[in-house]
C-alpha cells in the first residue's frame, strides 16, 4: 500500500509535464498491460481499461486493445489526466515486469528438472477472457486456468492450441425462444497475438502433408503471464480455400474437418514447436484430439536418432501425459481406415507401419477390422501417465477401458485422477478478494492452494460476509436487467415487456442460478419438469425462489434446444413472469456474473456423465452455495456441512427412472433444507445458520478445488516423473 502511495505521489507531480514524449509513453504502456492478459486476472488494471470508457468498454465485450485503438496518444493522455490514471498505469506497468522476471517461484524449487524439458500442453481450446473467443465451453475454460496457474507458480510450460477466427456461436433466441447461432470474425488486430518467430526471425509456417494435398498453418503467439500460448491458423497463401477456413470455427463442421483439425493441433503443433527450437520434456494432452502429436514425436524420434518404432513408442510414452475427459463412450472422437489413410498416410510411411498397424494404434481390439480409429484409445497407448478429472470419473474411467488391459482388474487399470479445479484470481470478485485481503494473513494471494489460509473465513463476522455476497447479487441482479431489457429489445418487442425486465428479479428473494451447456444430460428442465410445484415454490408470499438460466445448446443438438426453448418461453406465463430469466449468449463474462452473485447454484446432471463441473468450484469462492448431484467434483467436495447434495449419490440404468427419482430428491432438499435455511433469519435478518454453510464451503473447498492446487498436482505425479523418464506406470491419485 505504501508502495502505492509513494508511486501516486510520485506520478502527480510528473502529471504536469503532459507532453508528447509523455502521451506517447503512457499509450504503450497500456497497449503493453494489453497485450499480455495478465491483465484479465488482475481486476485492478482491468478498471484501469474500464475508467477510460465505461461505455465502450462494455460494448468491446471488455477487450482492452479494441478500446485502446479508439483512442490516438493525446486523447488518451487528457482522458487519463482526468481520471488520474496516470499512476496506476505506472504501477500496475511496473508489476507485470516484476511478475514477468520473477524467479522465486513455486516450481523454481518443486519443479528444476522442467527448467531445461518444459512442458507442452495441447489443447483444442483456449478459454481465457470473452474478448477472445476460441473457447466454447467447460473444456476450454479449464485449458485456460491450467496455464493461467501454470504461470502463477512459475512452471515452466507452454501452451499448443488452434486460432479461430470465428470461434464458437453467438447466440440469441429469436420470438419463439428458438436459438438463433451466429458467427463473427474476429478482427486479428484486436487480439493479444502476434506472429509467431522461428530461430531465424521469421514467422513461421508449419506444413503437413496427407494422400490428398499438403496441408499449412501459421503460428501465432499469445502472453498469458509467463506463460506463451501459440496457436495454429490454417488461413494462410497456399492452402486450398476450404483447408483455409479448416480452423475459422470451433467443432463445427464434418467428421473431415475435425480430423483435418485434429491434425492440425497434434502434428503442427509439434512442427511448430520444432520450427520455434523448443524441445519439451512432457507432452500433455488435454482430451484425446490432439494425440496425434504422440505419434508425430515417434516420427521424429525414429528419422532423427535412427530408433526403432517400438523404442520410439516406449521412449514417447514415458514422457507423454494424457487427460481423459469424457464419461460417456460417444462422446469420444473416432474415425474409420479411409480417414485415417488419408490423413495419417505420409506419416505411416515414415512409421515404417502396415495401415493395419497403425489402426490397431486407435483399436481397443487390435484386430478386430470393423473396429474404428478412436483418439482416446490411440493417447492411452501412447502415454505411460493417464488421468481421469475426478475421483469418481476414475472409476468410470478405469472400468470404461479395462478391456484395453484384458489381464488387469479395474483397480490395476493405470488411469488414475486429478481433480479439476479453478483459476481463483480469474473467478473471484473485486468485492471478495477485498474482503480476504482484510481478514486472511497477508501474502495469501500466493498461498492460495493452502487449507490454512482459509480457515481465517471463520474469524470474520457473519455479517460483513453476508453484506459483500449482497452487493455481489444485486451487481448480478442488475446485469440481468441490462441483458433481458437488450434481448427485448432487440427482439422488437414491446414497451411493457422491456420495461418489465428493468424490473426482474428482486434482491431480497432466494436466488437460484443455473448456467451450463445445454446438453440433455445436463437437465436443465428437471426443475421445471414438475409445473406446479416450481410455480408454487416461485409465487410463495413468504418464502419465494427465482431462477436466472444461462446456457447454449450444440448446433446440433436439437432436443438441447427445445431446453432452452422450454425454459425461456416461461416468461411469458403469468406465474413465472419476473421470476425466471433467461440469458443469452452464455460465455465468461456471463459465467462470472452468474458464480459471483447467486445463492446457490444448481447441479443436475444425470449421474455419472458430469466428468468434474467446475462452475461450482467457482461459486464457492465468492459465497455461494452448491446444490448439486453428487457427480463429478461434488461427490468428492460435499460433506454434509458446505452445501445441498440432491440424492444419495446412486445411479440407475434407466434415464425415465432415474430422472424421476432425482426430480423428487431435487424437489426435496429445496423444499426442506435450502429455503428453510436461507430464510431462517436472526433478530438482526441475519440467515446465521446459512452464512455458517458459507464459511464452510469456502474454508473447506476453495483450496482444494483450485486450479494452483491442479497444476501443483500435475506437476508433482505427472510432469516431474515424466520429464525425468521414470518408468514408473502406477496411477497416480490427486
Ligand atoms: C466454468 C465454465 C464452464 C464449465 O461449467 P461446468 O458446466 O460446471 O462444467 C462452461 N462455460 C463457461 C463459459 C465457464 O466459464
Amino acid at each position: 500500500m505504501a508502495q502505492l502511495e509513494t508511486a501516486v505521489r510520485n506520478e502527480v507531480s510528473n502529471q504536469n509535464a503532459g507532453n508528447e514524449v509523455g502521451s506517447e509513453q503512457l499509450y504503450q504502456k497500456c497497449m503493453a498491460l494489453a497485450q499480455n492478459l495478465w491483465w484479465c486476472w488482475h481486476p485492478e488494471v482491468a478498471n484501469i481499461f474500464r475508467d477510460i470508457d465505461p461505455i465502450r468498454w462494455r460494448q468491446l465485450d471488455h477487450n482492452p486493445i479494441a478500446l485502446l485503438r479508439e483512442f490516438t496518444p493525446e486523447r488518451l493522455a487528457i482522458r487519463a489526466s482526468e481520471m488520474v490514471l496516470h499512476s496506476r498505469v505506472n504501477y500496475a506497468y511496473r508489476r507485470l515486469q516484476e511478475y514477468l522476471d520473477g524467479q522465486n517461484t513455486w516450481a523454481s524449487t518443486q519443479a528444476g528438472v522442467l527448467g531445461a524439458k518444459p512442458v507442452a500442453y495441447f489443447s483444442a481450446e483456449f478459454g481465457m477472457h470473452e474478448s477472445i473467443p476460441i473457447y466454447s465451453g467447460g473444456l476450454g475454460v479449464l485449458s485456460g486456468d491450467h496455464i493461467k496457474s501454470a504461470s502463477g507458480l512459475g512452471v515452466p510450460l507452454i501452451g499448443i492450441g488452434l486460432y479461430y477466427t470465428q470461434g464458437y456461436f453467438k447466440q440469441h433466441l429469436d420470438e419463439d425462444g428458438y436459438q438463433r447461432e451466429e458467427y463473427i470474425e474476429t478482427k486479428v488486430e484486436n487480439l493479444p497475438i502476434v506472429p509467431a518467430l522461428g530461430s531465424d526471425g521469421l514467422p513461421i509456417t508449419v506444413t503437413i502433408d496427407t494422400r490428398n494435398g499438403r496441408l499449412m498453418a501459421k503460428v501465432w503467439l499469445m502472453n498469458v503471464g509467463r506463460i506463451k500460448l501459440y496457436l495454429l491458423d490454417c488461413n494462410v497463401e497456399g492452402n486450398k480455400p476450404e483447408d483455409r477456413e479448416l480452423t475459422s470455427r470451433l467443432y463445427g463442421g464434418d467428421e473431415r474437418t475435425r480430423i483435418r483439425q485434429e491434425l492440425v493441433l497434434g502434428v503442427g503443433g509439434v512442427k511448430a514447436l520444432r520450427a520455434l527450437g523448443i524441445y519439451p520434456g512432457v507432452y500433455h494432452l488435454n482430451e484425446g484430439h490432439s494425440a496425434f502429436a504422440a505419434l508425430e514425436v515417434m516420427r521424429e524420434r525414429m528419422h532423427d536418432d535412427g530408433q526403432t518404432f517400438d523404442n520410439a513408442l516406449r521412449e514417447v510414452a514415458r514422457s507423454t501425459v494424457f487427460t481423459t475427459h469424457t464419461p460417456v463412450p460417444a462422446g469420444h472422437d473416432r474415425f474409420d481406415a479411409l480417414m485415417i489413410e488419408e490423413h495419417l498416410g505420409p506419416l505411416r510411411d515414415q512409421l515404417g507401419i502396415s495401415a493395419e498397424h497403425l489402426m490397431s494404434l486407435g483399436r481397443v481390439h487390435p484386430d478386430d477390422h470393423s473396429e474404428t480409429f478412436c483418439m482416446t484409445v490411440l493417447a492411452l497407448k501412447l502415454s505411460r501417465r493417464a488421468n481421469a478429472v475426478s475421483q469418481l470419473h476414475g472409476h468410470i474411467s478405469r472400468r470404461m477401458w479395462q478391456p484395453l488391459w484384458p489381464d488387469r482388474t479395474e483397480e490395476e487399470i493405470p488411469i488414475g485422477h486429478i481433480t479439476n479445479g479453478v483459476h481463483i484470481q480469474s473467478w473471484l470478485a473485486w468485492q471478495m478478494q477485498q474482503l480476504y485481503d482484510r481478514h486472511f494473513p497477508a501474502g495469501w494471494q500466493s498461498r492460495m492452494g493452502e487449507p490454512e489460509v482459509w480457515q481465517y473465513i471463520h474469524r470474520v463476522d457473519p455479517g460483513e460476509l453476508w453484506e459483500t455476497h449482497n452487493a455481489l447479487k444485486n451487481l448480478l441482479i442488475s446485469f440481468v436487467r441490462r441483458r433481458v431489457s437488450r434481448q427485448s429489445r432487440r427482439r422488437g418487442e414491446a414497451d411493457d415487456i422491456i420495461e418489465a425486465a428493468r424490473n426482474l428479479l428482486d434482491p431480497n428473494v432466494l436466488t437460484i442460478g443455473f448456467g451450463r451447456r445445454f446438453a440433455t444430460y445436463k437437465r436443465a428442465n428437471l426443475l421445471v419438469s414438475q409445473v406446479d410445484r416450481i410455480a408454487e415454490l416461485l409465487s410463495s408470499s413468504s418464502r419465494p425462489i427465482q431462477i436466472v438460466y444461462a446456457g447454449k445448446a450444440h448446433p446440433k443438438d436439437e432436443p438441447g434446444k427445445r431446453f432452452i426453448q422450454e425454459i425461456a418461453n416461461l416468461r411469458h406465463d403469468s406465474t413465472f413472469k419476473g421470476k425466471i430469466a433467461f440469458i443469452e449468449d452464455y460465455d465468461i463474462n456471463v459465467c462470472r456474473h452468474l458464480i459471483q452473485g447467486v445463492d446457490v447454484w444448481l447441479n443436475n446432471p444425470r449421474r455419472p456423465l458430469e466428468a468434474s463441473g467446475t462452475s461450482g468450484q467457482k461459486v464457492v469462492l465468492n459465497g455461494g452455495l452448491n446444490c448439486s448431484i453428487l457427480d463429478g467434483w461434488w461427490a468428492e467436495a460435499y460433506d454434509g456441512r458446505n452445501g445441498f447434495a440432491i440424492g444419495k449419490g446412486y445411479s440407475h440404468s434407466n434415464d425415465a427412472i432415474t430422472d424421476k427419482r432425482d426430480a423428487e430428491y431435487l424437489f426435496q432438499v429445496i423444499e426442506q433444507e435450502v429455503i428453510p435455511t436461507f430464510y431462517d433469519r436472526d433478530r438482526d435478518g441475519l440467515p446465521r445458520k446459512w452464512i455458517k454453510m458459507m464459511m464452510n464451503s469456502i474454508s473447506t473447498l476453495a483450496w482444494r478445488f483450485s486450479a494452483h492446487r491442479m497444476v501443483m498436482d500435475y506437476t508433482r505425479h505427472a510432469y516431474v516423473p515424466a520429464a525425468g523418464g521414470l518408468s514408473c506406470d502406477m496411477p497416480f491419485h490427486g
